[in-house]
């Protein structure tokens, strides 16, 4: 059986980042929050787009103030004044001063802005009480960007402050990825949606639900497909269905060693490749991970078949389906598990035959992370005490016992609280 890093391996070699005009979509701004760049960008703009004054003052020629003191005050006649947004329309000769605020345009002659709390205003003269450094608050044009060099690369997720950049630089249509889209079905006989009557026996279908926002977090489209029966026939034609319009199809449930689990046998008579079957993982330990033929766009879907309990359908998906969707999107890294060493609040206790996931709250506690297990049962059958849930605390193999006030390795599924 293949290790948890074996696996984690080969899925993400099994990925095709998106990649190519062909998956290419352009956003506004308002749109383009949280998508990927598809393309480098390169700016038509310098940025300062001009020489502009830092902070509110005078613009004066450096060669007239760089003597005085307030003993020897220098005073020059006020030309003008030019708040933000205004085209100066005198150029500053010596002896005389510019009235500036902040991030309005130079004028031309002026090289140096002496702040207004060093200097005394006396009507249309200002006497500058303090030699300024030369250019001093000054902000040039293209200090900080020029024109037709690249800015952002692809790969990049599209966050506040890239939104900002693109803004400045009047970038309004961005070439980001589509949405990579995922297809979710959950199998079984005993399947109800969570609005139908209950009869004894049968069980409500969580997965679906918990499974569609996880893959909406991680920037893909969510296309449900409902619940299928333990039937051969229906179960193959509902794979068919799903692989034909997804880049990643994932079923819950049927993967096991069951009479009734039937998708690695309707895998392979699709003529799926399957590349694993089982990973030495608790909870977890049924996984298969297909691979369809290349279809008419180039692609071909990746298939994940997650346990059916509602835990280790979850542990999985965090584990194993998360970075494989983070890498399928065109980001061009940190797709990765995110892995924080936190100090354990109680003993961890594994069997130290699979690597076992605790699942439990991250907390920071002075700086530190903290790790605070679940209470109750920690069976892959209980999702009730699941609920909080930001982190899933590892014990290996080697190691399967960590004690109280230790630190153990954790991966975070959400942001700490
Ligand atoms: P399976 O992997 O199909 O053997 O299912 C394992 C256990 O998970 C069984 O108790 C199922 O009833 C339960 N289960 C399977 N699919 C779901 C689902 N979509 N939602 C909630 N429980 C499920
Ligand atoms: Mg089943």
């Amino acid at each position: 059986m293949l290790s948890v890093q074996q696996a984690e391996t080969l899925i993400l070699d099994l990925v095709q980042p998106l990649r190519g005009e062909a998956e290419w979509e352009h956003l506004g701004l308002l749109d383009a929050g949280g998508r990927i760049l598809a393309a480098e960008i390169c700016g038509n703009l310098d940025f300062p787009y001009w020489d502009n004054s830092a902070m509110d003052g005078y613009a004066v020629r450096f060669a007239d103030v760089q003597a005085c003191s307030a003993q020897q005050p220098i005073e020059l006649a006020i030309i003008e004044e030019i708040p933000a947004g205004y085209q100066p329309q005198h150029s500053v000769q010596t002896g005389q001063a510019a009235r500036i605020f902040t991030g309005a345009v130079m004028p031309t002659g002026a090289d140096t802005i002496v702040i207004q709390e060093r200097t005394q205003r006396k009507g249309n003269t200002v006497q500058v009480l303090v030699a300024p450094e030369p250019r001093a608050y000054v902000r040039h044009q293209a200090a900080f960007y020029q024109a037709g060099t690249p800015v952002l690369q692809p790969g990049t997720m599209l966050n506040a402050p890239e939104l900002a950049i693109l803004a400045t630089i009047q970038s309004t249509q961005v070439p980001v990825f589509r949405r990579p889209v995922v297809a979710i079905f959950s199998t079984g006989n005993e399947l109800v949606a969570p609005g139908q009557t209950l009869n004894p026996g049968q069980i409500v279908d969580s997965n679906q639900y918990a499974l569609a926002h996880l893959v909406s977090q991680c920037g893909a489209e969510p296309l449900l497909i409902g619940i299928v029966p333990d039937q051969p026939e229906l179960l193959k034609a509902a794979i068919a269905q799903a692989v034909a319009k997804a880049d990643v199809v994932l079923s819950s449930g049927g993967v096991s060693v069951g009479d009734y689990d039937y998708v690695d046998q309707m895998l392979d008579d699709l003529g799926a490749e399957i590349h694993i079957r089982a990973v030495a993982v608790k909870p977890g330990k049924p996984l298969t991970v297909a691979t369809f033929p290349p279809a008419g766009n180039g692609h071909s879907p990746l298939y994940f078949g997650l346990p059916g309990n509602p835990v280790s359908a979850l542990v999985s998906f965090w584990r194993f389906v998360q970075p494989a969707l983070r890498k399928l999107s065109g980001l061009s890294r940190a797709w990765g598990p995110q892995f924080v060493t936190a100090r354990s609040r109680q003993d961890l206790q594994a069997d130290g035959q699979r690597e076992t996931y605790f699942w439990g709250q991250l907390h920071l506690a002075a700086g530190t992370h903290e790790f605070d297990l679940a209470q109750g049962s920690h069976s892959s059958g209980n999702l009730i005490n699941l609920g909080q849930t930001n982190g899933l605390a590892i014990l290996t193999v080697e190691q399967p016992l960590v004690r109280s006030g230790s630190l153990v390795q954790v991966l975070q599924v959400a942001p700490v609280i």
